[in-house]
């Protein structure tokens, strides 16, 4: 009966580790062969043309379409001599992942035969039959066209056999159904008011890119297993199976030697990210058995943020030439760890200043002050809307469950920040200051220690956490799209600075100097977002009671977590920066609600399925085995000698029939709950009867199940076990 798994187990032990791919060339001379990056701009576009899309690139500045046409032109010549035959417009739907639409080409010519085109137009429109992506309501089905327009600040790149051309995705009506346009749009607003806010510090300065490097961390498991677990298959998790015996508590794992089939897996996938431009840069092992990170050197955010889905992509394809299959999911295993996606973020001038990096004067200091202080108040703020751009179903298993996120959002910034913070609290007056009070002052800021950087204690628990020179947004899920998380955080951000400046400008018009009225500001701003500050551990129950006591939002139900989206405060803040209209926040957030719902619904559907034809049958087989057993003692003993024997496996059979039975029940009780669900319409109402009252089978469902995987004769259990599955050799 247990064909499936022992042939799959067979197979994994027969595997030899791939070869390891080597190239003659050095990483320096493969990186970025895959791009349409600037030297291949410079060789391939006429110089008005590739000052126009530099311009675009640096300036935000348009391109028009006869330029376009000759940009199409050399992106088609280069990707030809690459051997490329297809194009795409490359987009990221609210679904998650990446999308494309593969378009060949060739165009039928005059004398019967086809000629390669690809025109301006093309380059910079398209309208992909794009009617099945989800755009809550806002694309009704008559006009169920969207388009996608192209994005010259992402370099266009080679997949396979397809030039793909990073594009933003519109409905017919101009609302904005991806996560790149309004990243765009957060970037462009936190620009203009980082800007101003640094000309305070530095006239020279006049712009200000938002930086983003992640820490993409994944687990790996053999394609056969895989294959024949159909919950990893259907659900990418596993909705059942019996802790290993031996999981992470040896902590052997975290940091040791990467297994030679990883190894080669981890090689070729470097190989691929370099050619493709991505910087990768580090790579090992995480805490769980089978868990690994990948991390770049960091970028400019939109970027970085193509590239984090980008990787994704490469990331699966390369998993499958190692016969692996790469799980991004948050939780694919219960428990051991899950995994993150940690978005390390700052700003950088054009001044080449890392704003969240301490200065080498006092003035460089005041503006770092500056912008950690005002990074608090846009946290303090908007923690609710941060939480909610981290949360769906998949990291709602993370969320709250003493291990990062936690659900209640605060920032950590390090004892000595803390300290100067504390300082510049004391010691600024709210009217003017003695010329005593300024000097103290001035020497307080100007000795922010250098060596910061090496000193900054590290706080794993922190969902926000200060590490010397940027924040680390540890809340954010593996499978996540990193642009939810910046368009809130970058948004917030900018607001905040709007306000900051007015705020500043304020006191200055009454007569008071700018460092004064700047270090008044700070002073205000440090008191008013303390609550959400804190350094401890943010799984401990202390915290959570503190939390209470401050006010924070603690909600850990992913449906009620998005109603954030929809406050008066969060609709104020995307319409303030031009980020998202009430509409469109409205529309993003039914979509949230529903992708929710479409998930438990399968794994629901799933984890019924295989409880009734997997579970329960192996279940009555292992218990008839038991029965001719116990009929056989019957026989052969005398009734004495049989009550003595039989006992223990009476005991088993019963055991095994009550597991069998309460799986039963539970199954029916969570279809029926489903049904229920199944007729609300409205999405919000619908998310939260699935969160409520059919999730909750999942781990009582799972319960029984597990312990029958424990009891059942291991050659008779169908679905590859925890301890096969976690186990790469
Ligand atoms: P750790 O695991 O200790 O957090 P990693 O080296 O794995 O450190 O990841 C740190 C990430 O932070 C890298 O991607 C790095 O490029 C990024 N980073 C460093 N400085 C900045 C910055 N100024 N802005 C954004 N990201 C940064
Ligand atoms: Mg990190």
């Amino acid at each position: 009966m247990a064909t499936l798994r022992f042939k799959a187990l067979e197979e994994v032990f027969s595997r030899v580790p791939k070869e390891f791919v080597t190239s003659t060339q050095k990483a320096s001379d493969l990186y970025g062969q895959l791009v349409f990056n600037r030297s291949k701009m410079q060789k391939y576009l006429s110089k008005e043309a590739y000052q126009a899309v530099v311009g675009a690139i640096d300036k935000g500045s348009r391109i028009d379409r006869k330029i376009a046409d000759q940009v199409a032109a050399g992106m088609k010549a280069w990707a030809m001599e690459m051997g490329v035959t297809h194009y795409t417009h490359w987009f990221q739907p609210l679904t998650g992942g990446t999308a494309e639409k593969h378009d060949a080409f060739i165009e039928p010519s005059d004398n019967g035969g086809v000629v390669e085109n690809f025109s301006g137009k093309l380059l910079v429109q398209q309208e992909p039959d794009a009617s099945s992506f989800p755009s809550g309501g806002i694309r009704s089905t008559f006009e169920a066209r969207g388009y996608t327009a192209w994005d010259p600040s992402s370099p266009a790149f080679i997949l396979e056999d397809t030039l793909c051309i990073p594009t933003i995705f519109i409905s017919y009506t101009g609302e904005l159904l991806d996560y790149k346009a309004p990243l765009l749009k957060a970037l462009s607003a936190l620009d203009k008011a980082a800007v101003d806010v640094c000309q305070y510090f530095d006239k020279d300065v006049t712009k200000v890119i938002a930086t983003l490097g992640w820490e993409q961390e994944f687990f790996l498991v053999d394609e056969a297993l895989y294959q024949a677990r159909p919950d990893l298959a259907l659900t990418d998790r596993t909705l059942m199976g019996h802790d290993s015996a031996k999981n992470q508590q040896l902590e052997d794992q975290y940091f040791g030697a990467i297994p030679p089939r990883v190894q080669a897996f981890m090689r070729e996938l470097e190989y691929e990210a370099w050619k493709l431009g991505i910087p990768i840069h580090t790579r090992h092992n995480e805490v769980a058995p089978n868990q690994f990170e990948f991390a770049p050197v960091f970028e400019e955010a939109n970027l970085a943020v193509d590239h984090n889905s980008l990787i994704m992509t490469v990331m699966q394809n390369v998993a499958r030439r190692h016969n692996f299959v790469c799980l991004l999911h948050e939780k694919p295993f219960a428990g051991i760890n899950g995994s993150g996606k940690h978005n390390n973020w700052s700003m950088a001038t054009d001044t080449d200043v890392n704003l969240l990096s301490p200065g080498k004067n006092p003035k460089g200091n005041l503006q770092f002050l500056t912008f950690v202080v005002n990074s608090l108040m846009a946290v303090n703020r908007h923690a609710d809307i941060l939480k909610a751009s981290i949360s769906y179903a998949g990291n709602s298993h993370r969320l709250g469950a003493n291990e990062a996120p936690p659900a209640i959002i605060s920032a950590f910034l390090g004892t000595q920040i803390t300290k100067m913070l504390d300082q510049l609290e004391e010691k600024v007056s709210e009217s003017k200051m003695t010329p005593d009070e300024k000097t103290e002052l001035k020497l307080d800021v100007g000795r922010i220690p250098e060596i910061l950087l090496d000193n900054t204690d590290r706080n794993r628990t922190s969902p926000f956490a200060f590490t010397g020179n940027r924040f680390e947004f540890r809340a954010v899920g593996s499978s996540a799209n990193c642009a939810a998380g910046m368009i809130v955080l970058n948004a917030a951000m900018a607001e905040q600075l709007v306000i900051f400046k007015k705020d500043v400008d304020t006191i200055i018009d009454k007569g008071i100097k700018k460092d004064e009225a700047i270090f008044q500001v700070l002073r205000k701003y440090i008191k008013e977002s303390k609550k959400i500050r804190f350094d401890g551990n943010n799984y401990s129950d202390e915290w959570k009671a503190e939390a209470k006591k401050r006010g924070l939002n603690d909600e850990a139900n992913v449906p009620l977590i998005l109603d954030s989206y929809l406050s008066e405060k969060s609709i104020k803040l995307f319409k303030s920066t031009s980020v998202l209209t009430e509409k469109e926040l409205h529309a993003r957030t039914e979509i949230y609600w529903e992708t929710y719902t479409k998930k438990i619904q399968i794994e629901a559907r799933v984890l019924g399925d295989l409880a009734l034809n997997h579970i329960v049958p192996v279940g009555i087989e292992y218990q008839s085995s038991l029965v001719k057993n116990v009929q056989g003692l019957k026989e052969l003993f005398s009734d004495a000698e049989y009550k003595e024997l039989a006992g223990a496996r009476l005991e088993l059979i019963k055991e095994v029939s009550q597991h069998i039975t309460t799986i039963k029940a539970k199954v029916k009780a969570m279809v029926d709950a489903r049904k229920v669900a199944n007729k609300i319409e409205d999405a919000r109402e619908k998310a939260i009867a699935y969160s409520n009252t059919v999730a909750p089978y999942f781990e009582d469902i799972r319960y029984h199940i597990d312990k029958l995987e424990l009891t059942v004769d291991n050659e008779m259990w169908t679905l590859p076990k925890y301890r096969e599955l976690l186990f790469i050799r």
